[in-house]
């Protein structure tokens, strides 16, 4: 046993949970990881690998059994994340997609809207979550979508760009401006959009460099108007709810990244075993055994904060952003350390579209971009140190 694989027998799970992960490392095996490469390839929305978490009941892990689910921990939730990135890192976008949005409905929702759209996606629907514009990315307080209340209705007009899963979602999470509250932070607050509503339309489809079995679409919202019901929580809400959020989203995300860096380390640990040269195995040469003691040290680290993070989640600790980011921001940069390293220590062959780890190089990359890029993550750790906040 490697030090990995005895930091993976320390994560939390009760036996229920663990065989739920055996079984979506089955699915991983047998259906996610021979379709991968041709998903990519064709940039094609891999619907029978949403169908075999379907199958597993994947959904249902974040939703209350009162609404149709079979929840499990935090750490079971990403204990499965991880193993679903490491078989298809797009199949793994997708899913934690859902999860990114079905959360919040989870946390703040009210039992009505609950009741409206929890069990439709514990089994199975799909769910995206909409944040993005063209006028703010990082700065998400740029937005410039507009929620118009009018009687027992809220009328959208805006557009959204970059949308993971938002053209083959049946639910949205739309953050916008509540009108009368001006057009400041303290306006943001926090619609759902259901499939097929009149004026929500899919303008185009990205073609992206990784990911590309995962849809990232541009979405408008022209007069959309959906019932006033379908406002979480109360006008000008929605930037608490956001950050409410990024204690879970944030390790979601860093787990994803976590996953695609243990599949590439895997394949380089296999392949330098395996390859001669110089009448010798690669890994046989000093230089190569530091390079992967380096990534499996930083590995093994980084995952440990990871279950420790997990942990204090469940135990109901609060206020954990900078701890989340700090999380988001190591895994991610470590992702495409350890991808970029792979591709190399595979030589020419690294380069080739035959073997994964050119697929991982590609996937690990947005991981350092999106859920606030790494210069942001960066920023807000470093503010937690200046002296004026501190006091
Ligand atoms: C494949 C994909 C899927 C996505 N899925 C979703 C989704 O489902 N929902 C959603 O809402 N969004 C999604 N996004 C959007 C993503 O979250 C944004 O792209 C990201 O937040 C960065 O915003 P931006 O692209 O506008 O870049 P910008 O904010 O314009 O940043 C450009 C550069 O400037 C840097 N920068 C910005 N501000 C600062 C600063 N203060 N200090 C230092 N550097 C700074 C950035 O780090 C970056 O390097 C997705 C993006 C991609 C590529």
């Amino acid at each position: 046993m490697t030090v990995l694989d005895r930091l993976d027998a320390t994560i939390r799970l009760n036996d229920d949970e663990k065989m739920l992960l055996d079984s979506v490392r089955r699915i991983g095996r047998e259906v996610l990881m021979p379709n991968a490469a041709r998903y990519d390839e064709k940039a094609e929305f891999p619907w029978d690998n949403l169908k075999a978490i379907n199958e597993l009941g994947m959904n249902a892990m974040f939703i209350p059994e009162e609404y149709g689910g079979a929840p499990v921990s935090f750490t079971a939730y990403l204990a499965c994340n991880r193993e679903l990135t490491k078989a298809c890192a797009a199949t793994g976008i997708i899913w934690s997609t859902i999860f990114h949005a079905t959360s919040p409905l989870v946390d703040f929702a009210s039992h009505e809207q609950k009741q409206r759209w929890l069990p439709g996606l514990a089994a199975g629907g799909l769910a995206a979550l909409a944040l993005t514009e063209p006028s703010g990315g990082s700065d998400a307080t740029a937005m410039k979508t507009r929620f118009v209340p009018d009687g027992d209705d809220i009328i959208i007009n805006g557009s959204k760009i970059f949308i993971t899963n938002g053209d083959v979602c049946d639910v949205i999470l739309v953050f916008g401006k509540w009108a009368p509250l001006g057009d400041g932070k303290e306006a943001i607050s926090l619609v759902v959009v259901e499939k097929g509503t009149p004026g929500f339309e899919v303008l185009r489809l990205e073609n992206k460099m990784g990911m590309r079995a995962s849809s990232t679409a541009a979405i408008s919202f022209d007069n959309c108007r959906v019932p006033r019901a379908n406002l979480i929580h109360e006008p000008g809400d929605g930037l608490r709810l956001l950050f409410g959020f990024l204690g879970k989203s944030r390790p979601s995300v860093a787990c994803h990244a976590l996953g695609i860096a243990r599949a590439a380390f895997e394949d380089a640990v296999a392949y330098v075993n395996e390859r001669q040269q110089f009448k010798q195995r690669v890994i046989d040469f000093q230089g190569i055994q530091f390079m992967l003691a380096d990534l499996a040290t930083d590995l093994a680290m980084c995952e440990s904060w990871m279950w420790q993070l997990a942990r204090r989640v469940e135990d109901g600790e609060e206020g954990m952003n900078l701890e989340a980011s700090m999380l988001k921001l190591r895994a991610s940069d470590l992702a495409m350390r350890i991808s970029t390293q792979a591709v190399q220590l595979h030589g020419g062959y690294g380069y080739m579209k035959d073997l994964r780890v050119e697929r991982l190089m590609r996937d690990a990359k947005l991981t350092q971009i999106w859920e606030g890029a790494n210069e942001l993550q960066r920023q807000l750790i470093g503010r937690d140190y200046m002296a004026r906040r501190r006091a």
